[in-house]
């Protein structure tokens, strides 16, 4: 079996140090008897280096947001992967609808990244997803194979093992500037079912059999304690990448309990 990961990701929503510091110390501490799951979270920039100060002896890891894809230069405004590895960073959130669709970052900017983040190690977590308007176009499977082909591009069979996709249909993402004027809500089982085998079919047409059973396909769209269970019980779902439930340990460490407790009956 696949072993589950569950990422948190801070977005602007936590503003000073100390407020990282707060959230990152309470859940490293709820969290501490979870054995089965590889959590992260991902904090603002500026808060990093504390963040990873607080959790160096526990089991949660720290992962960036975004990153630029040269490693120095006059780039008023990013963040180079030397900085993020600087700051104790294992993973690399790339290519989130939120810097696709209102920043207009390009599938070829995001593959640039990707290329960059596993140069030097790290894992890549991949960001792919429909918006409401594509899905009812009938357009969900070409937008996320083209998002795939164009992201991956270049990255070999040895890298693939760094890689973790996140499924995130733009529409369930709790985010209103993503979604003006329109009800958001998780995706339904079934849709996060069929999207995810989707994605893995496409792995196994690029990549092979042994390649696309191995990688981790993680979902991402309004998860909670609510619809954990019966989105992470789904064959093709191997974790989650959650937005505004990750910021209390109230509301995150519950689904990390549901992927531990569904590791164990798996067992
Ligand atoms: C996200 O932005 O990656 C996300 C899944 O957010 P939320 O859980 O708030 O919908």
């Amino acid at each position: 079996m696949r072993r589950f990961i569950i990422g948190g990701n801070w977005k602007m929503q936590v503003l000073t140090i100390g407020e990282a510091e707060k959230k990152a110390q309470t859940l490293a501490t709820t969290i501490e008897n979870i054995k089965c799951v590889e959590v992260f979270i991902a904090p603002p920039f500026n808060s990093l280096v504390s963040v990873k100060q607080i959790v160096n002896n526990t089991k949660l890891r720290i992962a960036g947001q975004n990153m630029h894809y040269i490693e120095q230069g006059a780039f008023t405004g990013q963040i180079s992967v030397l900085s993020l590895l600087d700051a104790g960073c294992n993973y690399v959130i790339l290519g989130h609808s939120e810097p696709r669709r209102i920043f207009g970052e390009l599938n070829e900017t995001i593959n640039l990244k990707v290329l960059k983040a596993l140069e030097h190690g790290l894992k890549v977590v991949l960001c792919i997803g429909e918006t409401a308007k594509e899905r009812e176009e009938g357009l969900t499977t070409e937008i996320n194979n083209l998002q795939l082909s164009e992201c991956l591009l270049g990255v070999s069979d040895e890298q693939f093992e760094k890689i973790i996709i996140a499924y995130e249909p733009v529409w369930a993402i709790n985010n209103p500037y993503l979604n003006p004027g329109i009800g958001i809500k998780p995706a339904t089982p079934n849709q996060a079912a069929s999207a995810h085998k989707m994605v893995r079919d496409w792995i196994r047409k690029e990549y092979g059999h042994q390649i696309a059973e191995k990688i981790r396909i993680i979902y991402g769209g309004s998860m909670s304690k609510n619809n954990a269970r019966e989105l992470l019980e789904i064959k093709d779902i191997d974790g989650g990448l959650i937005g505004g439930a990750s910021l209390t340990a109230e509301s995150f460490s519950p689904i990390i309990r549901i992927a531990e407790e569904l590791s164990n009956d798996n067992e």
